[in-house]
């Protein structure tokens, strides 16, 4: 990924800071964008560096406000004249029976996981197109293609994203720029550990490798979709998750 430059949303913690890392370790600059905590996303920065990154930024987004993804591409444009990868990370839960379930708490979770990911990749995609290079890589999740008692809103928003990937993917696959979704099962973040306990345990007991996965699987499977030798790789869903999903 030498002389690339990636986009990352959410990359303060969880999944989207290993996929920095693993993006910095392979030579990348890359961007770290955060919504919360800044002295999250410094230390992600201070890793990649320490990585190998060929040059880091930190950049405030929050991907449910427009004009803040517009300005992330902007600023990432302006810094290293170019951006070739973007991973739409950014995601959150608010889970409920859809019985109870508050019309807050679908629009929040489609604010954040869907539109976030439609706005981010509307801003990049003009510099993509004109430049004929491209690897977009959107985090979808095994809710998405399984449905999940739970998580009716998030698994709207994480099916939602393999739509807008795949439609995505025929629009601007001449141009040389491919779309791809990561479907993880269960990744040990924060987000999987506010999960009751009982919860957790019967998630892992069903998947077939037997073991909860780490960042790093999924930042593994990103590392190799960005990559220009993934170039006749486009409009899949790649579940990293064990086995969890088959
Ligand atoms: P975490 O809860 O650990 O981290 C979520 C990340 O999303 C944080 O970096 C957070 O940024 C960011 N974020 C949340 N809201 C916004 C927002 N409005 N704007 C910008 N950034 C935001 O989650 P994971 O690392 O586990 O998940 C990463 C992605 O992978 C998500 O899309 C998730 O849905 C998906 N996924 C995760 C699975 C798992 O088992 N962990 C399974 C399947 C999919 P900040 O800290 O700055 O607020």
């Amino acid at each position: 990924m030498k002389g690339r430059t990636a986009v990352i949303t959410g990359a303060g913690r969880g999944i989207g800071r290993a996929v920095a890392c693993r993006f910095a370790q392979e030579g990348a600059a890359v961007v770290i964008a955060y919504s919360g905590s800044e002295e999250a996303a410094e230390e992600t920065a201070k890793r990649c560096r320490k990585s190998g990154a060929a040059g880091t930024m930190v950049v405030r987004c929050d991907v449910t406000v427009p004009e803040e993804c517009q300005t992330l591409a902007d600023e990432a444009k302006k810094a290293f004249g170019t951006i070739d990868i973007l991973v739409n990370n950014a995601g959150i839960t608010r889970d409920n029976l859809l019985i109870v379930m508050k019309e807050e708490e679908l629009t929040e979770v489609m604010e954040t996981n869907l539109y976030g990911t439609y706005r981010m990749m509307k801003a990049v995609s003009r510099i993509m197109i004109r430049q004929r290079y491209g690897r977009i890589i959107n985090l979808s999740s095994v809710s998405g293609l399984a449905g999940n008692a739970g998580q009716a809103n998030y698994a709207a928003s994480k099916a939602g994203i393999i739509g807008l990937t795949k439609s995505f993917a025929k629009e601007v696959a001449a141009r040389g720029i491919t779309v791809n979704a990561i479907a993880p099962g269960m990744i040990d973040t924060d987000m999987t550990k506010r999960m009751t306990d009982a919860f957790r345990s019967a998630a892992i007991r069903a998947v077939p490798a037997g073991r909860i996965g780490q960042s790093e699987d999924v930042a593994n499977a990103a590392a190799f979709l960005a990559k220009e030798e993934s170039s006749y790789i486009t409009g899949h869903v790649l579940n990293v998750d064990g086995g969890m999903y088959m």
